[in-house]
C-alpha cells in the first residue's frame, strides 16, 4: 500500500529528515510545495510574490503570467531538483515530475478568481491558477513499481494545455486518491492543527471525519487548505490524513503512527 507524503515549502520546514525517512521506503510518493523558494526567487528576479484573500477567506498566491513563470522556475526547477538530489544522497533513485509531465496533474482553470481588496470583492484578470481534478495514477504506480520514488509538484495542466498553478496540499489529496493511498501525510512547519496558533502544545490530536467542517474556523491562512485537502482526500476514499511536523527525527514514521493531527 502506498503512502503519499506532502512536505511543505514554507519557512520552518525541515526537508532533510523527511528525505532520510522516505529513502528506504518502497511505496511512497512525495508531493511538494515550495512557497519560501518561490518568494526568494521572485524577489531575486524583481517579481516579488503577491497574495490575495478570496471572499471565503482562503489565502492564495497571485498567479498572473509573470508570477506563474517564477512558480514554474522555483517549483519544477530548484525545489524539485533539490529534493531528487537529496534522495540520491540517501541512496534512493527518485524522478521529479511537474503536474504537466505525462498529464500528471489535470486541472480546471479557475474562472474569474475573486479577491477581497480593501473590503471590496474584485475579479482578478489574467489569473493562471486552477484546481486539480484528476491525476495520472497509472504513471505513478508504474514508477513506484519500478522502484523509483516520484517527486511531484505544481504546476498542473488543463485540458486545453494551459499551465496553471495549483495548491500543493490539494494536489497531494488528489494524488493520494488516485494511487489509493492508505494514508496522506501533510508534513509542515507546525506540530499539527493548533487550537491556539501561539501555543505549539495545543495540537488537536484527532478530528473525526464528520467534524472537519466544524474545525475549519480554527485554521487561518494556508492551514485552511490543509483541512480542505484532508476533507477532499477522505471524500475520495483515503482512510487517514495526518497533519504533522516535518522536523525532528523520522517525521514520516511518526506521522504515520499518528503524531500530530489525525483526520479519519
Ligand atoms: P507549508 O508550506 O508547510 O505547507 P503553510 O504556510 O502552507 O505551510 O501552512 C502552515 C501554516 O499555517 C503555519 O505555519 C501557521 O502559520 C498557519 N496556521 C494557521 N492556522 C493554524 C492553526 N490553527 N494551526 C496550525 N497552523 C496554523
Amino acid at each position: 500500500m502506498t503512502i503519499v507524503v506532502k512536505v511543505g515549502g514554507a519557512l520552518g520546514n525541515a526537508v532533510e529528515p523527511v528525505l532520510a525517512d522516505l529513502a528506504p521506503r518502497p511505496d511512497v510518493v512525495l508531493v511538494h510545495g515550495g512557497s519560501a523558494e518561490v518568494d526568494r526567487l521572485g524577489k531575486a528576479l524583481g517579481r516579488p510574490s503577491e497574495y490575495y484573500t478570496s471572499p471565503s477567506g482562503v489565502v492564495s498566491r497571485r498567479s498572473d503570467p509573470a508570477h506563474l513563470e517564477v512558480v514554474v522556475l522555483a517549483l519544477a526547477g530548484t525545489v524539485q531538483t533539490a529534493l531528487v538530489a537529496g534522495l540520491a544522497r540517501h541512496g534512493r533513485k527518485a524522478v521529479g515530475l511537474s503536474g504537466v509531465d505525462g498529464g500528471l496533474l489535470r486541472a480546471r482553470r479557475k474562472e474569474g478568481a475573486r479577491a477581497v481588496v480593501e473590503g471590496r470583492v474584485v475579479r482578478l484578470a489574467d489569473d493562471l491558477s486552477g484546481s486539480v481534478e484528476s491525476v495520472n495514477g497509472e504513471m505513478l504506480s508504474l514508477l513506484v513499481g519500478a522502484g523509483l520514488l516520484p517527486v511531484v509538484g505544481p504546476p498542473a495542466i488543463t485540458d486545453r494545455g494551459e499551465v496553471v498553478n495549483v495548491d500543493a496540499d490539494r494536489a497531494a489529496a488528489q494524488v493520494a486518491i488516485a494511487v489509493r493511498a492508505e494514508a496522506l501525510l501533510l508534513l509542515t512547519n507546525v506540530p499539527g492543527l493548533l487550537r491556539d496558533l501561539a501555543d505549539p502544545t495545543s495540537v488537536l490530536p484527532r478530528i473525526p471525519r464528520a467534524e472537519v467542517e466544524a474545525t475549519l474556523p480554527l485554521a487561518q491562512g494556508r492551514m485552511r487548505k490543509k483541512l480542505l485537502a484532508a476533507r477532499e482526500a477522505l471524500e475520495g476514499g483515503v482512510p487517514r490524513v495526518v497533519i504533522a511536523p516535518s522536523s525532528g527525527a523520522a517525521p514520516v514514521g511518526r506521522a504515520f503512527r499518528g503524531e500530530g493531527t489525525v483526520i479519519e
